[in-house]
């Protein structure tokens, strides 16, 4: 890594990030380097033991109430190894996972504490949630197979993306530390008539199948799980306060299929791991693209019983208008997006009127086959002067259409439906002096 000390890896989940980190734990131990490879989360100390483990990998665990051993590869929760600085011998390598969370304190600390070491920081989307880069902890990006290449090579399903209109009035809502006011979306979101409306799509688009729903909050996630139920359609909410034995079970029940919908908050994200799962509703506009890239492509994970998986994802909320689709092409960079609106990249995205698929602008839509008007093929003389009329009356129309938009919601709906860019929605919001 060319003298680099600090190199994060970007993969997508589905590139087999434990085992690329197992990998490089163990080629790292065989020259006799110690390894630390730290983790923010109970579940993941426990998954890469077993992967370590499944590929001979010798390690110790430090966590709490376990202080490690002699194997030079040691698994450490970051929180647990930020408190015993002192009593810890320093590793040549460090290698986060997650390390889209390496700008917090904790993560400085562990840095700072052993400032020889070679860092790797592995990770699906190097943004933090705030939308800032890792440039202040990371001198080179490292960029592993894109989502696309993951999804031809079979390390990843195929998708369908609907996103039907959005129900909800998403108007004029504030952001604060990064991401929407809760308060304010949990009021717009957990409405019976928008709950329902995610039903009805659910039993359209992916009837019986086992999905994730992302919900705002505990309260919403609890009235839309009630709902489903109401509606004939097993489901459960989880969260965090759920008592773990209650919370496997409803997993279990979840896996084995007796349960078809599972609610909740951002409980269900890294490390959770059910390939039958087919489906994922998105409930909750986000302006972060970790969320999103976490949440959207959840049901993307191949499963060796059913091959032929397509993964549906349903998108109440808009949120690959302002991120793009799970396959969109990123160019990452470790310096932060820009703050304002002409940081962002250009998502040109249609809707399909017929099916609701959202899709990269084509003439034909990838779902269902209807076919765009302004893209018939026929007698090209005969249709010309056809097509200059409609050409007429669709601008006189799109005109009035983009005249009556009153707020950013409408304006998100009709580029989406037309395929125009993000840029296009701030530079009419600033015509129109729409508020943000
Ligand atoms: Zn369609």
């Amino acid at each position: 890594m060319q003298g680099k000390r600090r190199t994060c890896l970007v993969a997508p989940c589905g590139a087999g990030k434990t085992v690329i980190m197992a990998w490089m734990a163990a080629q790292s131990a065989i020259r006799g380097q110690s390894v630390l490879f730290a983790v923010h989360r109970q579940e993941l100390i426990d998954q890469s033991s077993e992967t370590f483990k499944a590929l001979g990998v010798q390690h110790g665990i430090i966590a709490p109430g376990l202080s490690g051993n002699d194997e030079l590869v040691q698994i450490g929760s970051i929180f647990t190894v930020a408190r015993r600085l002192t009593k810890l011998s320093p590793p040549a390598v460090i290698i986060y996972d997650e390390a889209h969370h390496s700008t917090a304190n904790t993560w400085r600390k562990l840095m700072a504490a052993f400032p020889e070491a070679f860092v790797i920081g592995l990770t699906a989307t190097p943004a933090r949630l705030d939308g800032s880069g890792l440039g202040a902890i990371f001198e080179s990006l490292v960029l592993g197979p894109s989502v696309k290449q993951l999804i031809e090579w079979g390390n990843l399903a195929p998708f369908q993306y609907y996103a039907p209109p959005i129900k909800a009035n998403l108007e004029g809502l504030r952001v604060r530390y990064g991401d929407y006011v809760k308060s304010e979306i949990e009021f717009r979101m957990d409405q019976s008539e928008i709950i329902g409306d995610v039903i009805e799509q659910y039993k359209k688009l992916a009837n019986g199948k086992r999905a994730i729903c992302y919900c705002v909050s505990r309260v919403h996630s609890e009235h839309t799980a009630e709902m489903f139920k109401a509606a004939g359609i097993p489901a459960i909410h989880i969260d965090g306060e759920t008592q773990a034995p209650v919370r496997k079970a409803a997993i279990e029940q979840f896996r084995s299929g007796e349960i078809k919908v599972l609610c909740n908050v951002d409980l269900i994200s890294e490390g959770f791991d059910v390939p039958a799962m087919e489906a994922v509703i998105l409930m909750r506009p986000t302006q972060s693209l970790t969320l999103h890239i976490q949440q959207s492509m959840r049901p993307m994970r191949p499963d060796t019983d059913n091959p032929d998986k397509v993964a549906i994802i349903i998108d109440h909320v808009g949120n690959c208008y302002r991120h793009g689709l799970p396959d969109e092409d990123r160019d990452w960079i470790l310096e932060g997006k820009k703050k304002n609106s002409q940081g962002q990249r250009e998502i040109s995205l249609r809707q399909c009127p017929k099916c609701y698929v959202a899709h990269r602008p084509s003439p034909v839509c990838p779902g269902c086959g209807y076919l765009y008007k302004a893209s018939v093929q026929s007698d090209p003389e005969q249709r010309k002067g056809e097509l200059v009329k409609i050409d007429e009356i669709d601008r006189k129309k799109r005109r009035q259409e983009v005249g009556k938009a009153r707020n950013i919601t409408d304006l998100e709906q009709i580029a989406l439906r037309r395929g125009y860019s993000l840029r296009w929605i701030s530079k009419m919001a600033e015509i129109k002096q729409i508020m943000r």
